[in-house]
């Protein structure tokens, strides 16, 4: 077990270790918006909410509403296609390119952002009957989850250039392939199911980022559909904590048990250095006699070790420690070296 592969296996660990983090939060945070959404209170857009209300002080904490948008100032409209008209628009114009990566020894396709716009009006959501409406403002609309807007327009255009312009794109490493242009609306009219902070707020009602703790939604889908949706993200998340989960637990016990075998050896090593250093100490107190075999390496010191399994003693503790692998006598394999004392 070297240094390296311990450093290796650590990483693996704490790559584990923050990934379970991050999906644990994801899970933790899915599992709060669903115990939060149970106490929302559902409102309908109609001539009455205002004195509802009213009657609640003037806030309500967590309350859903679903109204038509409807905009409060001219507006926005799609570059490519004027007849389109939003509350909320975004452009991004980005530039792909393939450049040469010298890691991998290969090219690949990156996309940088060139432009980016985003744009909102003051919009709200209106309901009730056609001749007594009413409408409920939406306060910081760019801060709600779930908002999807529609894609109207998504278009790659290549870009023109010369053959010379090309070869030193190749040479230089990288290369211009064109512009990828996304175009993206919150169209007006359509149905947006609001889940948030409902107060009247000078004479007018307001939906609005809710208290920390609380999540402000806007989607295009029925609330019951925002529900499902999340439940299934919690599902989800679940299934990848209980699958890294497993991974991390296995991971840790190998781990472990490799340590454990590790941290005996090095202990067993121990023992015997200090039984070495023992026997190294009490056999050069003592002359070697002329009756006594010597070591079969050096043939000049008296025989101080024994090889196991084999059982040959035929070393002195010098030339044990050059020893490798087999016994100098009958080659079979040195399992252990053990220190012998003579009398
Ligand atoms: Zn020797
Ligand atoms: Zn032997």
């Amino acid at each position: 077990m070297d240094f390296s592969s311990v450093l290796l296996e650590g990483a693996f660990v704490a790559a584990d270790v923050c990934l379970l983090g991050l999906f644990y939060k994801l899970y933790k945070d899915k599992v709060n918006q669903l115990h939060s959404l149970e106490i929302v209170r559902h409102l309908e857009i109609n001539s009455d909410l205002p004195k509802q209300v009213e009657s609640a002080g003037g806030v309500i904490p967590y309350a859903a509403i679903c109204g038509n948008i409807k905009s409060l100032a001219t507006p926005l409209r799609s570059h490519h296609f004027t007849h389109l008209r939003g509350v909320i628009y975004t452009r991004l114009i980005k530039e792909r390119q393939i450049r040469w990566n010298p890691l991998f020894s290969a090219w690949g396709t990156t996309e940088i952002d060139v432009e980016k716009e985003v744009l909102n009006i003051p919009f709200g959501l209106a309901g009730g009957t056609f001749f007594k409406k009413q409408i409920v403002e939406v306060v910081n609309p760019l801060s709600a989850k779930e908002l999807s807007l529609f894609d109207v327009y998504d278009d790659f255009k290549w870009k023109k250039e010369s053959l010379s312009d090309t070869v030193i794109g190749y040479f230089r490493g990288e290369h211009t392939l064109g512009t990828h242009e996304v175009e993206r609306i919150l169209p007006e009219e359509i149905p947006l199911t609001a889940v948030g902070k409902l107060a009247i707020e000078n004479g007018k009602l307001k939906i609005m980022p809710p208290k920390d703790g609380l999540t402000y939604f806007l989607t295009a889908s029925t609330f019951d559909t925002l529900i499902d949706k999340i439940r299934s993200l919690a599902f989800l998340y679940k299934g990848f904590l209980y699958l890294i989960g497993a991974g991390t637990v296995i991971l840790v016990v190998y781990n472990f048990k490799r340590i454990f075998v590790a941290v005996k050896q090095w202990r067993d090593r121990k023992k015997q250095m200090k039984r070495f250093e023992e026997a190294r100490r009490l056999n050069a107190s003592r002359p070697k006699q002329d009756n006594e075999p010597s070591c079969v390496v050096c043939l000049e010191n008296a025989v101080e070790v024994m090889i196991l399994e084999c059982g040959h003693m035929c070393l002195c503790l010098n030339c044990s420690e050059h020893v490798n692998g087999r016994c100098p006598v009958c080659r079979a394999e040195v399992r252990r070296f053990v220190p012998g004392f003579l009398p």
